[in-house]
């Protein structure tokens, strides 16, 4: 497993490439991708490859504090000519890479400080989306009155993914895979507190280490010794939507599976199935917990267990999310299952 979306010191983080590194290392994560604003200087510098057990890889987050609309871009090793949301979308698939639309529906309203960065470039055909964004839900919540509480238990604000953003998720892929992605975008930031005498760290990054994590499925087991395999392996994974995300203070999420088995044939998603014949959907979780199957963003089927089991023949997007006393623990990407009839 391991954790997307950060930033360093090149950008408006506090940590140095090999500080995270060691910081993710210490978590037990096997990758980190960085995403400094609007350059690859890390990647130039050559500061990816392996530290100690973990794999570090460099993309970019394109957009700042000037450019609202931000995506997270990944597999370039050089950045597009124009930051024009639409453009950079189809520069960044040009360039040989993907991407994710970085905290779609940041609200924030309590600090003139701190201004929501929202996606409004929906025509862009980006690749995927960032369904949960663990700083964008912290700050989110943050009022003046509960802030000190905040800063002192920073993952309890840790909930679900935007209701809004799992909504338009389900309808964009109704017409084309989207995947969805968890970050956690760390920057370790200092906030002055008491007129600014002293400076409060806000979530280091090993605290936001221990939220949410991504977790691949790999067809081969991660390669431990040759940093262009390991790349690839990484990159193919996340482009692909063979991944889910979990937060990890809810619990360890390692051995979730949601698979859907079509004529004897196993799938994991993102795959786009046939309507027609059965499709029998298995969901597997390590602990017992609350799960929710999915479909065109309703509720089709909940479980309280370890396991759920579901028959359909019919088309939808179907995708699993999981509870743990109330609080988001596992979101799996979907299925889609379209329509026979209008098939060739
Ligand atoms: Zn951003
Ligand atoms: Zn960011």
């Amino acid at each position: 497993m391991g954790v997307l979306h950060m930033h360093t010191l090149y950008s408006d983080g506090t940590g140095t490439v090999g500080q995270i590194a060691n910081y993710a290392e210490e978590r037990g994560l096997q990758w980190l991708i960085i995403t400094d604003h609007c350059h690859l200087e890390a990647y130039e510098r050559g500061e990816y490859g392996r530290y100690g057990n973990v794999w570090v890889l460099i993309g970019t987050e394109l957009g700042d504090e000037d450019l609202p609309n931000h995506y997270l871009a990944y597999g370039i090793t050089e950045l597009p000519e124009q930051l024009d949301p639409v453009q950079m979308v189809k520069d960044v698939t040009k360039l040989g890479g993907f991407g994710a639309i970085a905290h779609p529906h940041e609200k924030r309203d309590e600090f003139e400080e701190m201004p929501p960065y929202p996606w409004t470039a929906w025509e862009a055909p980006f690749d995927g989306i960032e369904i949960w964004n663990q700083l964008s839900q912290w700050v989110e919540g943050l009022t003046h009155t509960n802030k000190y509480r905040r800063f002192l238990h920073p993952l309890k604000s840790l909930t679900g993914p935007d209701k809004a953003t799992l909504r338009i998720w389900d309808e964009l892929n109704l017409r084309r895979p989207v995947v969805g992605y968890v970050g956690v975008d760390a920057h370790a930031l200092d906030y002055p507190v008491l007129r600014g005498m002293f400076k409060l760290r806000v979530f280091a990054y090993k605290v936001q280490f221990r939220s949410l994590q991504t977790h691949l499925l790999l067809p081969e087991p991660l390669n431990q010794s040759d940093f262009q395999i390991a790349n690839e392996q990484i990159l193919t994974a996340l482009r692909n939507g063979h991944h889910y995300g979990a937060n990890h203070r809810v619990g360890d999420a390692r051995g979730f599976r949601f698979i859907a088995t079509q004529g004897g044939i196993h799938y994991h998603p993102i795959a786009t199935l046939t309507s027609g014949e059965t499709i029998h959907f298995r969901v597997k979780v390590p602990m017992c917990a609350r799960i929710h199957l999915i479909r065109n963003g309703q509720l089709l089927m909940r479980v309280r267990g370890r396991s759920l089991r579901y028959e359909s023949s019919q088309p939808g997007i179907y995708r699993v999310e999981v509870f743990r006393k109330a609080t988001g623990w596992i979101f799996s990407n979907p299925f889609r299952v379209v329509d026979s009839a209008k098939c060739g």
